[in-house]
C-alpha cells in the first residue's frame, strides 16, 4: 500500500472528520488553561504560494503543540479586506493590465469569467478569501472558522469606530500636517502593503540651505538651494556642484528665484512649496558661478560633477571635501583632468580650493578626515581582493562615508574656525546651525525618499508629501512609547535577537497617516470623507474574534444597528453593566455577559505570529494600539517572528517563474511533506529554502513511518488468539538490552523535543522526531534482527505511540492515519503529548549501545584500513584495574584537570591506582579517549556503577558477526588465562575500548 498512498484523499478524511467533530472549535472552559495564538491575518488579493504557507503553517504548529500539551487553544482566522491594494487591483483588471492578466493566467490559473468579475474590487477579495480558505483547511491549519470574519463586515466597521473614538478621546489622533509616503496617481497615502514589493516608503529629513547667486551678473538674486543631512559642515563648504549634462529649471519658488533640478521642482511641490517654472538650462551653464555661503559669506565657485543626480535633493550639491568622501573624490578628480578644467574655464591657480577641515576628533587628529577614511576603506576593500574598481569605488565612498558621518556625529567637536559654534559636539551644533539658518530664512526642510524608487500598486512612483489636515496616530507621543516599551520588556519575543528591532522601531515611530480618500474600509466616525487605513484596523482584531463567534452565530444579527460603544467598552474593557448594555443595544443580558465571559477567557493573546516584514509596522502598533485601549493584564504576551522562504536558493518571483500556489503543492506533494518542507530548513528567523531535494525526502521519511505502522498492523494481526496470550506473556519477560535502549532513547529525544518546541526551535524538534528517532530505530531493528528477536510487536507500538504523537503538529494527516492504524478511536490531537517517563532512562543500556556501535564502527574501520578480508574478530575487554584508573581520571577531568603530569601525580598517590606508574602510556591514552568522548557520555559513565564489557559484547555477538560478514567472532577479558590471543593484544585493552584483533 505505502508505494500507492493517496495523500489526497487521507487529507480530505481527515479534514471532514475534524469538522464533524469540531475538534478544533473551542469555548471558554473553566477547568482548562487557555492558550490564544493568532497568526496576521491574509490580505485576499491572491491565492497563497508556498512563502506564505510558512507563518501561517509555523502558527498550527504552535497551536497544535501547545492543545496537545492540554491547553485550551484558540487559533481563529479572518480576512483583512481592508485598503487600496484590491481597489488597485480591480482598477488594472478595468484596464486589462496585461502583466497582471498574464499572472492570474499563468500562475493563478484563473479563467477569464472569473477575471472579468474583478472590476468589483469585493469580488476579488471574496474570490480569493474562499480559495485561501480552502487552502488553509487542506494544509490542516487547527483553526475555529466559527469565529471568522472580514474587515468590511458591519459589526467590526462599528469595533473599528469604537477603536478610533476611544483612541481620540485618549488624545492619540491628531490632524496636522505631517510627511507621508503618496502616490500621485492614487492621490493617497501609501505604505507597505500598498506598494509593490511590500516595501515600507521610508524617509528622511533633509535641510535645504539656499546659497544666494548673481548668476553671470553681480546681483544675488539666484538661489541655488542644496540638500543636506549635515548642515554643520556649511563651513566647510569649497564649491557648490552640478551636473552639466542635467537639465535644470529656473522657478519661483514661494515667491523666491531657485534654480533646481526638474525633478526637485515636482518634488517640491508635493511639499507644499508654491512651484512655477519660468524657464529650463543646462548645468553647464551653472559652471563657474559664484554664490554666496549663507553662515559665513564665503563666495564659492559653481563646478562640474557627474556623480550629482537629478532626482536626489535639490540637483545641486554642496562641496565639504574635507568631512565628505564623495567630494573629496571629486575634487581630486577635477583637479587632475586638465581637459575638464579647460573645457569648463576654470583655473585652480586663481582658486586655490582645498579641504576646510572644521570638525575635531579622535580617530582623524592630523589629516583631512574624507582622505584617511577613503584610504582605509580603500585598504580593506583591496585586502578583500575585489576586481570590480567602478562599483567598488561608489561602494567605497558610500561605506566611507557612513563610517564618517557616525564618528563624527557621536564622537566630533566643532573647530575654532567656527565661531560661535567652536568647542560644540557636533550633534548639538547641527541643530543650533540648522534653526538659525531656518529662523533667518536661509534654509527650508525637506523630506525625501531614503529607499527609492518606491513604486505603488498602481505603478506609479511613489514620493513624500506633507499632507495637510490630515488625520494621524500620534505614535511620536512619549508617554504612548514610553507604555510601549514597558509591555515590549515583558513579552516573550521569539527569537529573542528580534527584541532590540522592535526597541527601536518604537522609537522611531512617528505621527501616521490613519485614514484615506479611498479604497475599502471603516469610515472615521468623525469625518466621513476618510476611511481608516489598512494597517490601522488592523492592530486589536484579535479581540474582535470573541465577537464574530456571536455574529456569526446571529446572536448579535449583523444589521443590528444598535450595537453601540457601551457594547465594546463593557465586552472588551469591563466598563458599565450588562443589564443597561443590553437594553441600549437590544440584546439579551445573557448574550452580553457571556461574550465578556469568553473576552476575559481568552484574552489577552498569548502568542502573536507573523513574518519579519511586519516588525516595523504592523507588530510594533498591535503593541501600541493594545497599550493605549486595554488594561495591563490584557497586553500581548509574546510575539514570533520568521524570515522568509526562499526557493531553490532563490527568491520567489513573477519575473523568475517561480512561484508555486500553495494548493497545486498540497495537490502535488500532499501537505505533510510541503508543511515539513517549509519548515525543516531554517530556524523561524533565517530565511527557509525550500527544495524539491527536501520534499522528496520528507516524502520517504513519511512512507517510512506508515510501512513501519503496517508491519506492526500485519505482525499484530498474524498472532491468533493463543498466540496473543503468548505475546501477553512474552512482554512480561526481561526486556533485552536493545529493547530498554530504545526507551531510553525515546525519553531523552521526549525531552530533548520537547525543549526544542517550547522555544518553537522547530527545526531542531523536526530533527529529533523525525531523523534522530528513525536512526535509533534503524540500529534497534538491526540488533533485533541479529539475535532472531521477532516479537518486537510490543516495542514497536512503544516506539510508534511516542514518535507519533511528537510528529502530530508537523505532519497532522501522516500521524492521524497512523494513530487510526494502531487501532486508536480518538483523534490524536485528544492523545496529549508525550510525558518522559524518568524511570524508564536506562544508562547501562545506553551506554552497552553506545560500546556496540562504537566497536563496530572501529572494527568496520580497521577491515576497511587492512583491507583484510576478515576470518577472525578477536574482542578482549578491559582488566579491571584499569576501570579504577578511568574512572579516577574521568573525575579529575570532569572537574577541570586535564594536565597529564598532574593527574600521574595524583593517581599514583593512590595505593589503588598507583600501578599505572609502570604505564604512563595507557593514561596519557585514557585521558584522550575521554576528552574525545560527548559530555553525555562522560557524565554518563562516571554515573555507571556495574556495567560489564564482557556480557555486553557477547550479548551483541550475533549483530557483530552479521555485520562483519558473518564472521565468528570471540570475546575475552584481557584478563582471562585461556583467552586466544597469538599477536599479544589483549594487554591494549581499556575501559570502554576493547582491543581487537583481526585474522
Ligand atoms: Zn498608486
Amino acid at each position: 500500500m505505502s508505494g500507492r498512498i493517496d495523500w489526497n484523499s487521507i487529507e480530505s478524511k481527515w479534514i471532514e472528520r475534524w469538522e464533524k467533530q469540531r475538534i478544533f472549535e473551542s469555548d471558554p472552559d473553566s477547568s482548562r488553561e487557555k492558550y490564544f495564538v493568532t497568526v496576521a491575518y491574509p490580505y485576499p488579493n491572491s491565492p497563497q504560494h508556498i512563502g506564505h504557507g510558512r507563518t501561517y503553517t509555523l502558527a498550527d504548529v504552535h497551536a497544535r503543540y501547545m492543545r496537545m500539551k492540554g491547553y485550551n487553544v484558540l487559533f481563529p482566522m479572518g480576512f483583512h479586506y481592508t485598503g487600496t491594494p484590491i481597489l488597485g487591483m480591480s482598477r488594472r483588471v478595468a484596464a486589462n493590465d496585461a502583466e497582471l492578466i498574464e499572472t492570474f493566467h499563468r500562475i493563478y490559473k484563473l479563467s477569464d469569467d472569473v477575471i472579468a468579475t474583478f472590476v468589483e474590487p469585493v469580488k476579488i477579495a471574496s474570490y480569493f478569501h474562499h480559495e485561501i480558505k480552502r487552502g488553509m483547511k487542506e494544509m490542516g491549519y487547527s483553526i475555529d472558522w466559527r469565529r471568522e470574519f472580514t474587515t468590511i463586515d458591519r459589526v467590526y466597521s462599528k469595533f473599528i469606530s469604537w477603536q478610533f473614538r476611544t483612541l481620540r478621546k485618549k488624545g492619540l489622533i491628531v490632524q496636522g500636517s505631517h510627511p507621508v509616503g503618496w502616490c500621485p496617481r492614487d492621490q493617497n497615502p501609501v505604505s507597505q502593503h500598498d506598494t509593490i514589493g511590500d516595501v515600507e516608503p521610508d524617509f528622511n529629513e533633509y535641510t535645504i540651505i539656499k546659497f544666494k547667486s548673481g548668476g553671470g551678473g553681480d546681483d544675488d538674486l539666484i538661489i541655488l538651494p542644496v540638500a543636506t543631512l549635515r548642515p554643520e559642515t556649511l563651513f566647510g563648504v569649497t564649491n557648490l556642484w552640478v551636473n552639466p549634462q542635467l537639465d535644470y529649471v529656473q522657478a519661483q519658488v514661494d515667491g523666491q528665484t531657485w534654480i533646481i533640478s526638474k525633478e526637485a521642482a515636482r518634488k517640491l511641490e508635493f511639499l507644499n512649496h508654491k512651484v512655477e517654472i519660468i524657464k529650463t538650462l543646462k548645468g553647464s551653464e551653472m559652471i563657474g558661478w559664484k554664490a554666496t555661503n549663507p553662515l559665513n559669506k564665503a563666495s564659492v565657485p559653481v563646478y562640474p560633477a557627474s556623480f550629482v543626480e537629478a532626482d536626489s535633493g535639490t540637483g545641486i550639491v554642496m562641496s565639504v571635501p574635507a568631512h565628505a568622501p564623495y567630494d573629496y573624490h571629486a575634487l581630486e578628480a577635477l583637479k587632475s583632468d586638465k581637459k575638464l578644467q579647460q573645457m569648463f574655464h576654470i583655473s585652480f591657480d586663481d582658486d586655490k580650493v582645498s579641504p576646510i577641515k572644521i570638525i575635531e576628533s579622535e580617530a582623524y587628529s592630523s589629516g583631512i578626515p574624507a582622505a584617511e577614511e577613503i584610504e582605509q576603506v580603500g585598504a580593506l576593500a583591496q585586502s578583500n581582493n575585489n576586481n570590480n574598481n567602478n562599483n567598488n569605488d561608489g561602494k567605497r565612498l558610500e561605506k566611507a562615508t557612513s563610517n564618517l558621518y557616525s564618528h563624527e556625529f557621536y564622537k566630533g567637536r566643532m573647530m575654532q574656525n567656527t565661531g560661535r559654534f567652536a568647542g560644540l559636539a557636533v550633534a548639538v551644533a547641527k541643530n543650533e546651525i540648522k534653526q538659525d539658518l531656518l529662523k533667518s530664512g536661509s534654509a527650508e526642510t525637506m523630506y525625501e525618499l531614503v529607499n527609492k524608487p518606491v513604486k505603488c500598486r498602481c505603478g506609479a512612483e511613489c514620493v513624500v508629501k506633507l499632507l495637510s489636515d490630515q488625520w494621524f496616530l500620534n505614535y511620536g507621543d512619549r508617554e504612548w512609547k514610553q507604555r510601549a516599551h514597558e509591555c515590549l520588556s515583558n513579552m516573550d519575543i521569539l527569537p529573542q535577537d528580534i527584541r532590540q528591532e522592535f526597541d527601536y522601531v518604537i522609537d522611531w515611530l512617528r505621527e501616521r497617516a490613519c485614514a484615506r480618500k479611498s479604497g475599502l474600509g471603516t469610515k472615521l466616525p468623525w469625518d466621513k470623507e476618510w476611511i481608516v487605513e489598512s494597517l490601522s484596523d488592523s492592530v486589536i482584531y484579535m479581540a474582535y474574534y470573541v465577537i464574530a463567534k456571536y455574529v456569526n452565530s446571529k446572536a448579535i444579527s449583523d444589521d443590528n444597528d444598535n450595537i453601540s460603544d457601551a457594547f465594546f467598552d463593557y465586552v472588551l474593557l469591563g466598563s458599565g453593566s450588562a443589564d443597561q448594555v443590553a437594553k441600549e443595544c437590544k440584546l439579551a443580558t445573557y448574550a452580553v455577559e457571556q461574550i465578556r465571559n469568553e473576552f476575559s477567557y481568552f484574552y489577552p493573546v498569548d502568542s502573536r505570529h507573523s513574518g519579519r516584514d511586519l516588525v516595523p509596522n504592523h507588530l510594533t502598533f498591535f503593541i501600541f494600539n493594545h497599550v493605549a485601549i486595554f488594561d495591563k493584564k490584557n497586553w500581548p504576551r509574546q510575539i514570533v517572528v520568521n524570515g522568509s522562504v526562499l526557493m531553490e536558493g532563490k527568491k520567489m518571483s513573477k519575473s523568475l517563474g517561480n512561484i508555486i500556489p500553495l494548493r497545486a503543492a498540497i495537490r502535488e506533494y500532499g501537505a505533510d511533506t510541503i508543511r515539513l518542507a517549509i519548515l525543516v530548513s531554517a530556524e523561524i528567523l533565517q530565511d527557509a529554502d525550500f527544495s524539491f531535494d527536501t520534499v522528496r525526502g520528507i516524502r520517504l521519511k513519511l512512507l517510512g513511518i506508515f510501512e513501519m505502522a503496517e508491519k506492526w498492523r500485519n505482525m499484530s494481526q498474524q498472532a491468533t488468539e493463543e498466540e496473543e496470550h503468548l505475546h501477553h506473556h512474552q512482554q512480561q519477560r526481561l526486556l533485552m538490552l536493545e529493547d530498554r535502549w530504545l526507551v531510553s532513547r525515546l525519553q531523552r529525544t521526549i525531552a530533548e523535543t520537547t525543549a526544542s518546541l517550547d522555544r518553537l526551535r522547530i527545526r531542531e524538534a523536526i530533527y529529533h522526531t523525525l531523523y534522530s528517532l528513525d536512526r535509533d530505530l534503524q540500529w534497534y531493528l538491526k540488533r533485533a534482527t541479529a539475535r532472531k528477536h521477532q516479537n518486537i510487536t510490543g516495542m514497536l507500538a512503544e516506539f510508534l505511540n511516542i514518535q507519533i504523537r511528537m510528529l502530530a503538529p508537523f505532519a497532522p494527516f501522516t500521524a492521524e492515519e497512523v494513530w487510526e492504524l494502531m487501532n486508536n478511536r480518538q483523534s490524536i490531537t485528544k492523545a496529549g503529548w508525550p510525558v518522559v517517563e524518568e524511570e524508564k532512562i536506562d544508562i547501562v543500556a545506553e551506554e552497552s549501545e553506545f560500546l556496540i556501535s562504537g566497536l563496530l564502527a572501529d572494527i568496520q574501520n580497521i577491515v576497511k584500513v587492512t583491507k583484510i578480508t576478515p576470518t577472525k574478530v578477536v574482542i578482549y575487554t578491559t582488566a579491571a584495574w584499569k576501570t579504577q584508573v578511568y574512572k579516577a581520571i574521568l573525575a579529575n577531568i570532569l572537574e577541570g584537570r586535564v594536565n597529564f603530569g598532574q593527574i600521574m601525580k595524583l593517581l599514583i598517590a593512590n595505593p589503588e591506582t598507583a600501578k599505572v606508574k609502570s604505564d604512563p602510556k595507557m593514561v596519557q591514552k585514557m585521558i584522550e579517549d575521554i576528552l574525545s568522548t560527548p559530555l553525555e557520555a562522560r557524565n554518563r559513565r562516571l554515573s555507571l556503577t556495574e556495567f560489564n564489557e564482557i556480557i555486553t559484547i557477547q550479548d551483541a555477538q550475533s549483530l557483530l558477526s552479521d555485520e562483519i560478514n558473518k564472521t565468528q567472532i570471540a570475546v575475552y577479558s584481557e584478563e582471562d588465562p585461556a583467552k586466544y590471543d597469538p599477536k599479544m593484544r589483549a594487554h591494549a585493552a581499556r575501559p570502554f575500548k576493547p582491543a581487537i584483533y583481526i585474522q
